[in-house]
């Protein structure tokens, strides 16, 4: 009988502490290897609306020990997530409270992004990962692991995992060259407190729902409450083109949206006007083309700095959090740190097809969303009254990518999908031994 060897622990650098830097620092860690997380602020960003975290994710939360936790820390609760018409606000379809569960074995889960990154730092701090804060890196050696800090340190380790968002530094190093923007869309953050909505009748069931997008020619509103922050969150996006790539602090102008949005459904028009000019900022959200690679050398990139994607699927920190599970998994079979860039190149392609569908989905539903009025609006109301009715699932896994939002295979590839299984299927078909 061949013996199993116990697999090699290594010393990992993480660049970026996003949700997808520090949820890959826990799984990593879990695995027994060395995390130092580098982060260029001096703390965890306070901005941004609700964040759902999908079952496929949820699931690896409470495979980190960490459901009970986020439970308690965020109180959590299933509410319901709706498609609503822009004028009247009518719903057009809605997820029923305990669906996912009972289908895909986790729930749905929403909290502030604020709240998310508080909570992933906290646990790993209290379970002994180190995170540098005000760590600016600058540059990279993708051959030797060496990651070169703004103050001109020098830091080595075995692996570098760039987490550092949708304008990595270390991108341009892996592929040999910056990358083509892709056309962005703007989006005006607004948050009003959640008080305002808690004491009026015509508003305050709006405070007991995860989230709601109302969509409607030319643009969409994602809004809903963030407990977590005490704040009613509205984030509406269209396909004008303003603000600047990561900067997330420009004031917008709130009297402009009234007037833009002004016969969009009243509620919606009635927060918009409650609010204060400086809780209202401008945003430009941009998504990656696919990448040729997301691996060099022993450094990979993973989160949105390989598949940033626009929030229409509502799946970037899903599909983040799976990344850093994935790639501890891979990691197992890594022998030696001279195996590191095969199993990075293993890695990527594992997860390459998933997080580009992500990307594709999203941009397919921008479309639909901001449909005027007329015929296709009438036949995607219809497409979507159907694809919220729950479907039984027999739990098969399903690789490949749905076709379109009315592929029965739709909500199995994405809110069914096993990381660790999933990972261990294809390397073991890859010929890769634990
Ligand atoms: C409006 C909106 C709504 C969204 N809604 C959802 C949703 O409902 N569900 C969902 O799953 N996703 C959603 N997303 C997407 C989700 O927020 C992102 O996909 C996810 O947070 C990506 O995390 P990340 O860690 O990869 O990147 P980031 O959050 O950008 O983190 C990168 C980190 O790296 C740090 N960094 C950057 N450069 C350096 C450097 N040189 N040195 C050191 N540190 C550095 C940054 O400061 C930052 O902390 C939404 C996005 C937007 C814009």
């Amino acid at each position: 009988m061949g013996s199993i060897e116990a697999p090699q622990k290594f010393k990992i650098i993480v660049i970026g502490a996003g949700i997808a830097g520090l949820t890959a620092a826990l799984g990593l860690h879990q695995k027994g290897h060395t995390v130092t997380v580098l982060e260029r602020h001096a703390d965890t960003q306070a901005l941004g609306g609700p964040i759902n975290l999908s079952p496929s994710a949820t699931h690896i939360m409470t495979e980190y020990g960490l459901e009970e936790l986020i439970h308690e820390r965020l109180g959590l609760r299933e509410r319901p997530v709706s498609l609503r018409r822009f004028e009247d606000g009518s719903q057009l379809g809605t997820t029923p409270v305990g669906t996912s569960k009972k289908l895909y074995g986790s729930g749905v889960w929403t909290a502030s992004r604020f709240g998310w990154q508080k909570i992933f730092k906290q646990v790993a701090e209290e379970r002994g990962i180190k995170i540098e804060f005000s760590t600016p890196v600058q540059t990279m050696d993708v051959d030797t692991a060496t990651v070169v800090l703004r103050d001109g340190r020098k830091l080595e380790a075995d692996l570098v995992i760039a987490a550092d968002g949708a304008g990595s530094v270390v991108r341009p190093i892996i592929l040999g060259q910056p990358l083509d923007r892709r056309d962005p869309v703007g989006a005006i953050n607004i948050d009003v407190p959640l008080d305002i909505l808690q004491d009026d009748p015509e508003l305050e069931m709006l405070a007991d729902e995860a989230q709601n997008f109302w969509i409607g020619p030319g643009g969409c509103c994602a809004a809903g409450p963030v407990l977590d922050t005490g704040v009613f969150n509205m984030c509406w996006i269209s396909e004008d083109k303003f603000g600047r790539p990561g900067e997330w602090f420009i004031k917008g102008d709130l009297a402009g949206v009234a007037e833009r949005y002004k016969d969009w459904d009243p509620r919606l028009v009635k927060l918009v006007k409650a609010a204060k000019p400086e809780n209202c900022y401008i945003w430009n959200i941009t998504d990656l083309p696919p990448l040729p690679t997301w691996s060099k050398g022993r450094a990979v990139l993973i989160g949105d700095a390989s598949h940033a994607t626009l929030p229409y699927l509502g799946m970037g920190a899903t599909s983040s959090v799976e990344d850093g599970r994935s790639l501890a998994e891979c990691l197992d079979r890594a022998k030696s740190v001279g195996e590191i860039p095969l199993i990075l190149k293993a890695f990527e392609s594992l997860r390459k097809a998933r997080a580009e569908s992500v990307i594709n989905m999203s941009r397919v539903a921008m479309g639909l969303w901001h449909l005027p009025d007329g015929e296709q609006q009438v036949q995607r109301d219809a497409m979507y009254a159907a694809v919220f009715v729950p479907k039984l699932w027999d739990g098969k896994p399903v690789d490949d990518p749905p076709t379109g939002f009315a592929d029965p295979s739709f909500r199995p590839y994405f809110s069914g999908h096993k990381t660790v299984e999933f990972t261990n299927r294809k390397l073991d078909e890859m010929g890769i031994e634990r």
